[in-house]
């Protein structure tokens, strides 16, 4: 099953002259319990994918499935509902809430639209982390590693369809690095949670099971790596 279809889509910035063509009518879809990475050099439109695979930006043209909804025929409040639910974000920078601890900023997808916290999911995800001494910590009395892993479990507690990470181990020095990426292989393989890696790091992508690298706004390689 495709838990994430992209379809001929593109997106231009700007008009006339000045019109900057960031995607180019791109197309791919990616299978429930995936990890692929997107590789591309700065420029190459990452970001507008990314944007654009989160909900949070739209196309100019083309569509975009996600567990089978059209997302961008959700009007704003229906598409900020399905993002909180079904697409976990990762952010290089961690964007944590600063003046809540970290069983808050946890669960706030949550709480935001007043959904229950499930004790057993939340109890299950922070032991997987190591996070279990820390819950009543604020973000900055944690390490950079920690507070990825907070926003791992803040991206994981409402069981997303898909987890999208922007560089998520572009703030992190080589063990804490490859900490990170441990965890999100092991909720990718353990639990089948669909994973999907933006990145310019060839060391990183090479731990995927697939790589979809883009150039110039448009697919220049997609291949499997890992059956
Ligand atoms: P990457 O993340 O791979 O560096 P981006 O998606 O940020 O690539 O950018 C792709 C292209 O689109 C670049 O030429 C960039 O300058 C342009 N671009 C990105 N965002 C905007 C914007 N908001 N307005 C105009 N041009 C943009
Ligand atoms: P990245 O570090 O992922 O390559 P960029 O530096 O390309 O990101 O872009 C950072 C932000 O600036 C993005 O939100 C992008 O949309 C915006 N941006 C990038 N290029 C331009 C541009 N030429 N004009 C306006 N905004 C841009």
């Amino acid at each position: 099953m495709n838990i994430l279809e992209v379809k001929n889509l593109s997106k231009v910035y700007g008009k006339g002259e000045t019109a900057v063509t960031a995607l180019d009518n791109i197309s791919f879809s990616v299978k429930k319990g995936e990890f692929v990475c997107i590789i591309g050099p700065s420029g190459s439109g990452k970001s507008t994918l990314l944007h654009l695979l989160g909900g949070v930006d739209r196309p100019s043209s083309g569509k975009v499935f996600i567990d089978e909804t059209d997302i961008y025929n959700l009007n704003e409040t229906q598409l900020a509902i399905f993002r909180r639910r079904q697409i976990g974000l990762i952010y290089q920078f961690y964007n944590l809430i600063p003046i809540l601890t970290v069983e808050e900023n946890i669960t706030l997808p949550m709480l935001l639209d007043e959904h229950e916290v499930d004790g057993s999911q939340f109890n299950k995800i922070v032991e997987s982390l190591g996070l279990k001494d820390r819950l009543s910590h604020l973000p900055n009395q944690l390490s950079g590693g920690q507070q990825q892993r907070v926003s791992i479990g803040r991206a994981l507690i409402t069981n997303p369809a898909i987890i999208l990470a922007d560089e998520p181990t572009g703030n992190l020095d080589s063990k804490n690095s490859a900490e990170i990426m441990e965890l999100l292989k092991m909720f990718n393989k353990i639990y089948n949670q669909t994973l999907i890696v933006i990145t310019h790091d060839e060391r990183i992508a090479l731990q995927a099971d697939r790589i979809i690298s883009i150039k110039d706004g448009k697919i220049a390689k997609d291949e499997v790596i890992r059956p």
